[in-house]
C-alpha cells in the first residue's frame, strides 16, 4: 500500500515539510526559526528613531551588532 495515495495521510506528511522558514535574518537571510529556534536572534520591532535607525525585522546575533551603533560593551 502506498500512503501516498491516501490523501489525507498525504497532507499529514507533507506539513511536516516546510518550505520556508518561519524566522530568517534579514541581513544575511540565515534561518533562524524553523519550527523550533535554531539560532539566537533579536526580533527588532521598535519605532523609528534617530537614535536606532535600523528597519524591523529579525536579526541574527552578528548582523543586529553591526546594525546598531558601536557604544562599547552592549550586554543582550
Ligand atoms: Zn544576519
Amino acid at each position: 500500500m502506498n500512503p501516498f495515495e491516501i490523501d489525507d495521510l498525504r497532507r499529514y506528511i507533507f506539513s511536516f515539510l516546510r518550505k520556508e522558514p518561519q524566522a530568517k535574518c534579514c541581513v544575511c537571510h540565515k534561518v533562524l526559526i524553523w519550527d523550533k529556534k535554531i539560532a539566537e536572534y533579536v526580533h527588532w520591532n521598535y519605532p523609528h528613531s534617530a537614535f536606532f535607525a535600523i528597519q524591523n525585522g529579525y536579526y541574527c546575533m552578528l548582523c543586529i551588532r553591526q546594525s546598531l551603533p558601536s557604544t562599547g560593551c552592549l550586554v543582550v
